[in-house]
């Protein structure tokens, strides 16, 4: 057997079985590019679904994180520490809003976001408590929680994991008349994905969000972002809403936050909505730890500098280009996305999305598939322009052929 083969057997024997990874092995990795235990290399256009916006081993973010393994890693919550402050005001800032409050993984973020909703419902709002209600669309992802979970749409995510928390109605992504019958008195929040990233990267129609945006304010509802996967970048902005120049209420980031290094998460809000927390109310022991807070304020620096939104934008217009002449050829259905991120729709006949995606593989090209017969495209920004065409061309070989 080789090395590969003995690494992924050991895997299936002591790890449960929650993901089917395409059969390679990743030893190292640097910008955009990884090896694996048996030296071959591989161009990475999935960017650990967009929490690798910055590459791998990117030389700022190893030296902050360095830097700060060196000092104190963790104090948690019961003191304080001296990156803390720094964090929630520059990323406060990044955001426009007033407050942070840090977690770690997205779905943390998501909870959060929803414990916050709650919250503000029943004790600025004015809702009869154990009455708040949160829309959500379908195909939604937010996250893998018992709670995220009940108010998925995809069976994969949600069945048998019930019984199923209350309190969320689920309307069509993209379609504002049945966003406004849902809202009723009782509603406190509004959760959307800008753009849905794991559905397929589906781009809401033109004027969505600031209907969205219209519906909350008028009807004193909260808008809440979930721009872990679609924020700090990807689009070609630092935050996907501002393609329809909309700020939400409540901004709900991780992946990248976390430079791809550590695991950040947070929600920023102004003081009316995330004020709503008193101490013992809410926490984690390790949401804002000195390590992400000196990784997470690196992120910041380097999302201020626009360098990466510009590069997500020039790339992101070539690689829709690119794509763009693939649809209708006979092997790519449809593309949709913004900026550095793209699923393509691949004609049945031409395989599922995951053949496609272990043909690429083969070529030294990783991506990887969703819903049957869509790959995403989302390689870190950072990655060359020839580094792209090369896998561009890797897809058109397996395409046609
Ligand atoms: N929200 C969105 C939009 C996501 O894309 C994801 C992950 O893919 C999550 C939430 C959950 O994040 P995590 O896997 O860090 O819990």
């Amino acid at each position: 057997m080789s090395r590969t083969q003995d690494e992924i057997a050991a895997a299936d024997a002591h790890s449960a079985h929650n993901y089917h990874p395409l059969p390679v092995v990743v030893a190292t990795a640097e910008g955009a590019w990884m090896t694996d235990v048996e030296g071959r290399r591989f161009l990475d256009l999935l960017a650990g679904y967009s929490a690798l916006n910055f590459g791998h081993g990117n030389r700022r973010l190893i030296d902050a994180a360095r830097a700060q393994l060196e000092r104190v890693t963790l104090t948690s919550r019961a003191f304080q520490h001296d990156r803390f402050a720094e964090f929630c005001a520059r990323l406060a800032e990044l955001c426009g809003k007033e407050m942070v409050l840090p977690m770690n993984t997205g779905a943390e973020a998501v909870e959060t976001a929803v414990k916050t909703a709650r919250k503000w419902g029943y004790e600025v709002k004015g809702v009869p408590d154990g009455h708040a209600k949160i829309v959500v669309a379908a195909n939604n992802f937010h996250g893998r929680t018992t709670t995220i979970v009940s108010f998925s749409t995809d069976h994969e995510a949600r069945d048998h994991y019930g019984p199923y928390t209350p309190g969320f109605e689920i309307v069509p992504y993209g379609d504002l008349t049945a966003l406004e019958s849902a809202v009723t008195e009782n509603t406190v929040a509004v959760l959307l994905e800008p753009i849905q990233g794991e559905a397929g990267v589906l781009v809401p129609p033109a004027g969505y969000l600031r209907g969205v945006r219209e519906l909350t304010t008028r009807r004193n509802v909260l808008f809440m972002a979930d721009e872990i996967q679609s924020g700090l970048g990807r689009t070609g902005k630092t935050f996907a809403c501002e393609h329809e120049d909309v700020v939400p209420d409540v901004y709900i980031l991780g992946k990248a936050l976390g430079g791809g290094v550590v695991p950040v998460s947070a929600v920023v809000a102004d003081a009316d909505v995330l004020g709503v927390f008193r101490p013992g109310e809410h926490g984690s022991t390790f949401g804002g730890n000195p390590l992400a807070c000196a990784v997470g304020l690196e992120v910041i620096a380097m999302l201020r500098t626009g360098e990466y939104q510009q590069r997500a934008t020039e790339l992101g217009e070539h690689l829709h280009a690119e794509l763009g002449l693939l649809v209708g050829g006979g092997a790519v259905e449809a593309v949709r996305g913004r900026g550095l991120w793209a699923g393509v729709d691949i004609v049945p006949a031409k395989g599922t999305g995951r053949e496609i995606s272990e043909r690429l593989m083969e070529r030294g090209v990783l991506v990887k598939d969703t819903h049957g017969s869509t790959i995403r495209i989302a390689p870190p920004l950072v990655i060359g322009k020839e580094d792209l065409d090369w896998g561009l061309e890797q897809l058109r070989a397996v395409l046609s052929a």
